[in-house]
């Protein structure tokens, strides 16, 4: 109902510039005047999103703002919707349920009221800090919420400022203060009143006096030891605001209403190359409901978010793709007298272009494609091209390649190779004067996912005698630049690979490789190991049929 979230709350903030040794003032209500005053934004608060619907550049936003509705037009979307602590509730293996062990989140607003005390109203004056508290644990949050260790640090200078004879006491597995945050963790360790332990803490116990006895195994000094306690905080993780299990966009795409997901709830995007596109051209996710991070990092991520839902606008007016084909003019045709609304490419379009008219057909939104191919390479009936890439157009180029009759010139090798990751390999390989054996040819391709069963056949028909497609890694540590494509190309080759067995021809003359840019050196190698392979299977028994 308000903006500013969880960060307008918290007593004092991290710090964003040098010196980096103490919390800031929090200056979050200032930003909030600074965005409600400006004559250039609109602010629905207490509304939220019935339903988004279009394309980049002309979404159309429906609101509930406390029963009104409101419509208005879209050039791009930001989600920016955060993230709540983890329910320390959870934590009773933590001892949550004594009476002096509290979240981060309660002892940030005891420490606000300037009364940091036990249940009892007694002061407390040794605090003790469990770090990781529920996160990198498999049975809560199994990943780093990242932002906590600087959390507990500046809840210590909190104790340490409002009492200096109260002491804290944290207790952690790793201290994770990246780059210039160390100079705020040198400066609490520096402090007599802060005391840092490593060490996983195996019980947590409440005493007769309603102290808590920390019970940490593991520690620097090699004994188990048990620390008591007047107060305890657990330093909470973080939770995507995503996994409250309501939608924040209600988009009406038949891929469904939300950004597609990665493991926790935080959306996917290509995290490596280029973290913050989703799979939903035009909508952007930002901050702590994009992936763990702190207000430093979510500000910065912001402008980041900013700066690509522009480019996205300026580059859909102009009618060309976003990410990663920047300024690509070509867009899939489909040739649909011959469609038969199998609906496979609707599926299969990670971006979620492709809707369906009333007939079952697919019905593309130009502006949310990235122009990847992958929709031509699910087609099992091949009427979807672009331009300058087609089915037609690589049964000409494989076949345009001389094939000699003659077996001291073959096995004859057709290599399909991903414009992104793979054909940056040869280039690599061929800037070292690498030698790549003669006997291969090489289609690129904008993305493996772009493979339609068809290249094979045609290819084995032509008469070469293996075919190698080679693109980015796929799995969890994906690299592929439009997300899933190398691993749908795996998943149709397992099925031709299955059909060339039951040929009684070798499964073995048509493989996929994951290659990036720091296997160049193993390239050649690679080549000729497929080749020696092929030499052993004898001449392809299938040319010319
Ligand atoms: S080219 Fe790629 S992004 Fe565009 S519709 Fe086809 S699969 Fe989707
Ligand atoms: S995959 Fe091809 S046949 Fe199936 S719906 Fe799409 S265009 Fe039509």
């Amino acid at each position: 109902d308000h903006l500013g979230g969880f960060c307008l709350d918290e007593y004092k903030l991290i710090p964003a510039q040098a010196p980096f040794r103490d919390p800031e003032m929090n200056s979050i209500s200032a930003a909030v005047s600074a965005v409600a005053s400006n004559n250039l934004i609109t602010v629905h608060a207490s509304s939220f999103v019935v339903s988004i619907s279009g394309q980049p550049g002309e979404f159309q936003v429906k609101l509930n703002s406390e029963g009104e509705f409101k419509e208005f037009k879209s050039g791009a979307i930001i989600m920016a919707t955060g993230s709540h602590p983890y329910d320390a509730e959870k934590l009773t293996e933590l001892g949550i349920q004594y009476e002096n062990v509290i979240s981060s989140a309660e002892f940030e607003q005891m420490a606000k009221s300037g009364n940091i005390q036990r249940k009892d109203g007694t002061p407390a004056l040794n605090i003790g800090f469990i770090q990781c508290a529920g996160s990198r644990t498999p049975e809560h949050l199994p990943y780093c919420s990242g932002t906590c260790c600087m959390d507990s640090l500046k809840q210590a200078a909190y104790i340490r400022e409002q009492n200096p004879d109260a002491k804290a006491h944290i207790i952690y597995r790793d201290m994770r203060t990246p780059g210039l945050y160390e100079d705020f963790y040198r400066t609490r360790q520096d402090d007599p009143g802060v005391f840092l332990t490593q060490g996983d803490v195996v019980g947590v116990n409440e005493t007769e006096s309603k102290n808590i006895a920390i019970d940490v195994d593991n520690t620097l000094f090699g004994e188990p030891v048990t620390m008591e306690m007047d107060l305890v905080v657990l330093a909470v993780g973080q939770v995507p605001s995503t996994m409250k299990g309501e939608s924040a966009l209600n988009l009406q795409y038949r891929q469904g209403p939300d950004l597609p997901e990665l493991k926790y709830g935080y959306p996917d995007s290509h995290f490596i190359c280029f973290p913050y596109e989703t799979r939903r051209t035009g909508i952007y996710a930002v901050g702590s409901v994009r992936q763990p991070m702190d207000i430093n990092d979510a500000k910065l991520d912001a402008t980041g978010a900013a700066l690509k839902a522009i480019q996205a606008m300026e580059l859909t007016d102009q009618g060309k793709t976003v990410h990663p084909r920047v300024g690509d003019l070509t867009f899939p045709e489909f040739a649909l007298s011959r469609c038969t609304s199998c609906k496979r490419c609707t599926e299969e379009c990670p971006f979620g272009v492709l809707e369906v008219d009333d007939k079952g057909m697919p019905l593309p939104n130009p502006a949310r494609c990235r122009s990847c191919g992958i929709c031509m390479g699910s087609c099992p009936v091949q009427i979807i091209s672009f331009k300058d890439s087609s089915p037609n157009i690589f049964k000409e180029m494989m076949t345009s390649y001389e094939m000699p009759d003659e077996f001291d010139e073959k096995p004859r090798v057709l290599i399909f190779v991903c414009e992104n990751d793979a054909l940056p390999v040869f280039d690599m390989a061929a800037l070292e004067r690498l030698k790549i054996n003669t006997n291969v040819r090489i289609m690129p391709m904008r993305c493996l996912g772009g493979t339609n069963l068809i290249y094979v056949t045609d290819a084995l028909s032509f008469g070469y005698d293996g075919i190698m497609f080679m693109g980015c890694a796929f799995g969890d540590d994906y690299q592929c630049h439009f997300v899933n494509g190398s691993e749908l190309a795996n998943m149709r080759l397992s099925k031709v690979q299955e059909t060339i067995g039951r040929l009684n021809l070798e499964p073995e003359r048509v493989r996929q490789y994951a290659i990036s840019m720091n296997d160049y050196e193993k390239l050649p190698k690679i080549i000729d190991d497929f080749v020696e392979e092929l030499e052993d299977f004898g001449p392809n028994p299938f040319k010319g049929m």
